[in-house]
């Protein structure tokens, strides 16, 4: 193997430059080439591939966002142009490519590893939810985020008396809204994984406050509800002076926390291994219990991380009120 490409694709996590940089550093270490696609698979189907240098690794390690930049391309589902991918990048030269992107990135990956490319791919989503991986680049950051966002909004809340729907990402899955509500403290985390009432939620939002707390904080995954609708709903339904944020964007940007900057760094040389030291052609390079693993691709949905449900049961636990709203 003589040069690697590398892409970053999908939505944006902190961490995926020190991913990039892992990848560019350990390949420079083993005496290859890297080029660098610009715009994920959209970039690859339009030549848009430039070679990187050394000194491109430098000073991106903190940055959010993707140096390589990121794209959704739709017409990348079709064979014909997964066809088109795999020919430009034998025309490259690239020998072994580097994907850094979420689940539909995966499948990216796995369609040109069937056009006859090898591909690795590193998990890169701050939802956590990707096959392969106990964790995510990204999702670290991102959980930190929400945190410090929630902190404030708990100051404002217990200012005014006020319960604050806070609605955070994780698409389908909550393990973004588990770990932050744990972490600080949330009287109610509202999670896709366990089904819930808005009417039991209000019920035992009343009767919390007439028992004397002065706030609550209500996170809400954006799988579970829409936060701004369920904040209407309960200023509607009870007497409860509401608060709702969506937090929207913050969460995918800003610099990676030290976990998240490992994380990238550790699977980024770990790719370059996969694909060099190991010849692996199709495998997911994730982490179990803090160590490396190479997953084939269709053996890694057997390595997803299943949502925690007695973590869940714990923070229903510290968060007090929380079991009495569930539908179960
Ligand atoms: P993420 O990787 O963050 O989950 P997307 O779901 O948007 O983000 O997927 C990123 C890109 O991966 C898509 O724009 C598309 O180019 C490619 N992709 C997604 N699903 C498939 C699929 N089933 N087959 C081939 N490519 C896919």
């Amino acid at each position: 193997m003589k040069t690697i490409g590398v892409l970053t694709s999908g939505g944006d996590s902190p961490g995926m430059n020190a991913a990039v940089r892992g990848v560019l550093r350990a390949a420079f270490h083993h005496g290859l080439s890297v080029c660098g696609i610009r715009q994920g698979y959209k970039g690859l189907l339009h030549e848009d591939i430039v070679p990187m240098k050394p000194y491109m690794a430098g000073g991106i390690v903190h940055r959010g966002g993707t140096i390589l930049k990121t794209a959704r391309c739709l017409e990348f589902k079709e064979e014909n142009m997964q066809k088109k991918a795999a020919d430009i990048l034998r025309k490259h030269h690239i020998d072994g490519l580097v994907v850094i992107g979420g689940d539909g990135s995966l499948k990216g990956a796995e369609a040109l590893y069937r056009q006859g490319i090898s591909v690795v791919t590193l998990p890169g989503t701050i939802d956590n939810d990707m096959p392969g991986t106990d964790e995510t680049i990204g999702f670290d950051s991102a959980v930190n985020t929400v945190l410090q966002a929630v902190h404030k909004i708990r100051d404002t809340a217990s200012s005014h008396d006020r319960a604050a729907v806070v609605e955070v990402m994780g698409r389908h899955a909550g393990h973004i809204a588990l770990a932050a509500g744990l972490a600080c403290g949330a009287e109610y985390i509202l999670v896709p994984e366990v089904p819930f009432s808005r009417e039991k939620l209000a019920v035992s939002l009343e009767e919390q406050m007439k028992a004397g707390r002065t706030n609550s904080i209500v996170i809400c995954a954006e799988g579970a509800d829409d936060g701004r609708a369920l904040g209407m709903w309960l200023k509607e339904r009870t007497d409860i002076d509401i608060c709702m944020t969506n937090l929207g964007y913050v969460q995918r940007g800003g610099e990676p926390t030290a976990r998240d900057a490992i994380l990238g760094g550790v699977l980024g040389a770990s790719a370059v291994e996969a694909l060099t030291v190991h010849g692996f052609t199709h495998h997911v390079v994730g982490v179990e219990r803090s160590r490396v693993i190479y997953t084939p691709y269709e053996q890694a949905e057997e390595k997803r991380r299943t949502f925690s449900r007695p973590l869940y049961d714990l923070a229903a636990m510290l968060g007090a009120a929380q079991d009495e709203f569930s539908i179960e």
